[in-house]
């Protein structure tokens, strides 16, 4: 079974969708390239919001936009069937993220045949993590696959598909150390990815330190472009769960700004929280910039407002009213 990425897998298409990297390649004049994170809406009303969102979008012209994939049946669906729709009723180019989670690999080759069939050709290929409970241990399913790289070599397998995977500023939580973190990261790219994405990160430092173990381990595979994923915080417990999932860490000077705007009431003061966490999104994307970052990848939870008030500041996008 392959598929093409003209058309899918009927055949007939007539221009070829384009790659994330082709996106980034695009002039824009001075400006970065941005994208953005969605996820799969829960129900109907979170379904609402999210187009809400990616209309709002739509206007600010991201190279591309991601949606993650999570375990469950009925959500799965629901993802491809919205992944498809921004495919194929919205101007954006959707990236579909894949996990490895509790699929055969048969399973895998349909979920990509899936998404062909919608004209969705650019993948996120990822391992995931065990459903529950991110840090537990990771069981491959009896007929799937170990790691990501495997991932990226199957799907690049099924056809004429752009391929990115994840990559970790902090390295990944299962990682004994650095060296092993990169030497991974590397024979993703090796097997094929085209670029990588960032865990979300607050250090920039971190960010920098991965560009340069990247183009000292395998100079080639470094000029590949690596995405910073910035998450404008606007809310301490909101935050603090997507660090626990992601393994992230919070540096103690921003945590200490956090926890002071959040302030002793019975309820964080939001809009405090919000000021701190958009200011920090700003200055985090401002020196990602002077540093030759190639794209701004920002989690949206499904939210255009903190985004694009953070593209606004940076002058990429202008705000437009709620
Ligand atoms: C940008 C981004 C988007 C994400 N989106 C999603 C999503 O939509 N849904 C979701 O469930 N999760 C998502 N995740 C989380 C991700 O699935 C987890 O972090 C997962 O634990 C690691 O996935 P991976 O693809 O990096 O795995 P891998 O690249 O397979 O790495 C996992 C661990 O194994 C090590 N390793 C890799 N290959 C080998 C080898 N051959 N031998 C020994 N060790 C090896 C790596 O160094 C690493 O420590 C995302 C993460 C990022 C950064």
């Amino acid at each position: 079974m392959t598929f093409d990425s003209d058309s899918g897998p009927d055949g007939g298409g007539e221009s070829r969708t384009p790659s994330v990297v082709d996106r980034l390649r695009a002039p824009r004049g001075a400006r970065i390239p941005f994208s953005v994170e969605f996820s799969p809406p829960r129900d109907a009303d979170a379904e609402a919001r999210l187009w809400r969102a990616v209309r709002e979008f739509e206007r600010l012209g991201p190279a591309f936009v991601s949606m993650t994939y999570g375990a469950g049946g009925s959500t799965r669906d629901r993802t491809v069937r919205v992944t498809g729709q921004l495919a194929q009723e919205t101007t954006l180019l959707p990236v579909a993220h894949l996990t490895a989670v509790g699929h055969s690999i048969d399973e895998l080759r349909a979920m990509v045949g899936a998404y062909a069939d919608r004209g969705i050709t650019n993948i996120l290929a990822l391992r995931g993590d065990p459903p529950g409970n991110p840090l537990g241990e990771w069981t491959r399913h009896p007929e799937g696959l170990e790691y990501a790289e495997e991932l990226v070599r199957l799907v690049r397998d099924l056809g004429d598909f752009h391929v990115g995977v994840a990559s970790f500023p902090e390295g990944h939580h299962r990682s004994p150390d650095l060296e092993h973190d990169t030497r991974y990261l590397v024979h993703k790219l090796r097997a094929g990815a085209e670029y990588s994405i960032t865990q979300m990160f607050f250090d920039v430092e971190d960010y920098l330190r991965l560009r340069d173990r990247v183009v000292a381990y395998d100079p080639e595979q470094g000029a590949k472009p690596i995405i910073p994923e910035i998450m404008p915080i606007t809310s301490l417990r909101t935050a603090r769960r997507s660090l626990e999932l992601s393994g992230s860490r919070l540096p103690a000077a921003l945590e200490e700004r956090l926890v002071r705007a959040a302030g002793n009431g019975p309820e964080e003061d939001r809009a405090a929280v919000r000021e701190v966490g958009i200011d920090v999104a700003t200055e985090m994307a401002e020196r990602l910039i002077a540093e030759g970052a190639p794209c701004l990848h920002f989690i949206t939870l499904n939210f255009a407002r903190a985004t694009r008030e953070v593209l606004a500041r940076l002058g990429i996008a202008v705000p437009t009213a709620v």
